[in-house]
């Protein structure tokens, strides 16, 4: 039997570090990475045949645990009828109409495959209306790795240290401006200095790419403000909250859009005629706090398959070729096995699977800090709805993380001592402190069981690296 190490030996040959997205190589906690042979519900197995505690959830779009059967039966239906056509197909359109049922202020939607590409493409668009350069984007966000928002990420770009990554040119980078998280002032100051040639602002909905961090009450809708004033947009990333942190993605949470029962489709009117789906529209963000321009999504809206998308104002998006004059474009964008499986990941999301994975953090979250408060470790664990991360010593202890450089004060080594000795006890961590944790519906009490089963050990692991 090979083992992952093996495994990993071989892939390193043929492959720049033997992955193909460079979390996956736990540079951040040091080992060969496990090598997944298959995954089923909240349990993944490696190579060697061992079961795990997923609680990575391949970054967010096991929402509703591994395979789901009705995803799967889903996905093999859509291949027999053909990989790809190149052509439109009506799926497309189900999914959009999925989407912006969940998410109103999304009225207009255009796919793509990735996330990368979603917000790319939100940022040509975001320049193309507005006439002006410059993006302001947060440090330790991260929106993929297209050039000008390579600048200051988080996710594997914080992992690495790296300042941002070599061959982006100064002049793009020039084009990015960079501004603490949750730091009303320094936005301000940002817009007073440079406003008229601010094309957008781009901010995770909640992010979750340092560690997660939640807004400040007030700091988003403080982005909608600023943004109107000076006549530039707002992009927001749900790439990895959308369709998790609720239906509606954090930003539901957090704007108060939460319809009373769940929408599967958009009612049959609003589907046919732009005047009533803008009259549908403007009924449902009534009550909202605040609508940005912009909304990006990936991870669950593809439920495990490449498929990501961007939505918005029909005055913004219908600038997209061939109505517009952005172009756009992607061979696979739209794939059929790809939509057929975000379709059926959206219909069986409903209200007992939101449930399902609220409680399971709330759980979680709890179960994990009593065991640290017990065993005297700093700690501070940070909730936006059911994603959450934990981060050690005494800085976060006692200062809170709000921000990148908070993040970044965090004791590394002792999240490393515990990744290991949870993946000893049977739990497949996120191989780096700056990732957030994911469950799915399927982590059930009994799951979470195994979970608190291999917590003890690693509570000793963690004080030995704190010394
Ligand atoms: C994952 C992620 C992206 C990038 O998506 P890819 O599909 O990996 O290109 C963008 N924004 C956020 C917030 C993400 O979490």
């Amino acid at each position: 039997m090979k083992t992952s190490a093996q495994a990993f030996v071989q892939a390193r040959a043929a492959i720049p570090g033997g992955v193909n997205s460079p979390v996956r190589a736990w540079a951040a906690v040091g080992g060969a990475p496990l090598f997944i042979s298959r995954a089923r519900g909240a349990y993944i197995t490696d190579i060697e045949g061992r079961e795990y505690v997923d609680l990575v959830c391949t970054w967010g779009p096991s929402l509703l645990g591994h395979a789901h059967p009705q995803v799967t039966a889903a996905v093999r239906e859509a291949a027999e009828r053909g990989l790809s056509f190149g052509a439109p197909h009506e799926n497309e359109t189900v999914l959009a109409n999925m989407i912006t049922a969940r998410m109103p202020p999304a009225f207009r939607i255009r796919m793509v495959s990735t996330g990368t590409e979603a917000t790319m493409t939100a940022i040509r668009l975001a320049r193309a209306v507005t006439g002006r350069p410059f993006i302001v984007k947060f440090a330790g966000c991260y929106h993929g790795h297209s050039d000008s928002l390579l600048v200051a990420a988080g996710s594997g770009v914080a992992t690495q240290g790296l300042p941002g990554s070599a061959g982006v040119t100064a002049g793009t980078a020039a084009d990015t401006l960079v501004v603490p998280y949750n730091d009303e002032a320094a936005l301000e100051r940002v817009f007073e200095e440079s406003g008229a040639k601010i094309a957008a602002v781009i901010t995770e909905s909640a992010p979750a790419n340092m560690g997660v961090i939640t807004p400040k009450p007030g700091f988003n809708r403080c982005i909608r403000r600023l943004t109107r004033e000076h006549g530039a947009l707002m992009i927001t990333d749900e790439v990895l909250t959308g369709f998790r942190c609720s239906p509606a993605g954090y930003w539901g949470l957090e704007a108060g859009y939460g319809p009373a029962s769940l929408p599967a489709y958009l009612p049959a009117a609003a589907m046919q005629g732009e005047e009533e789906r803008r009259q549908w529209q403007k009924t449902q963000l009534a009550q909202a706090q605040y609508v940005p321009d912009i909304i990006t999504f990936g991870k669950i809206v593809g439920g495990g398959m490449p498929l990501a998308a961007l939505g918005g104002a029909p005055e913004i998006m219908d600038r997209l070729a061939p109505v517009g004059d952005v172009y756009q474009a992607g061979t696979l964008s739209g794939n059929p096995l790809a939509a057929a499986a975000g379709i059926a990941t959206l219909k069986y999301a409903d209200e007992a699977v939101y449930r399902a994975v609220d409680s399971a953090a709330e759980q979680l979250t709890e179960g994990l800090g009593a065991e640290f408060d017990r065993a005297s470790v700093p700690f501070r664990i940070n909730r936006a709805g059911s994603l959450f991360s934990v981060f050690f010593g005494r800085e976060p202890a006692e200062n809170g993380v709000e921000n990148y450089a908070q993040a970044r004060a965090q004791n590394t080594a002792a999240y490393t001592a515990f990744f290991h000795a949870m993946l000893d006890g049977g739990v497949y961590l996120p191989p780096s402190c700056f990732e957030a944790w994911f469950v799915s519906a399927r982590h059930t009490p009994q799951v979470l069981d195994r979970i608190f089963a291999a917590l003890p050990n690693a509570v000793n692991a963690v004080k030995k690296a704190l010394g």
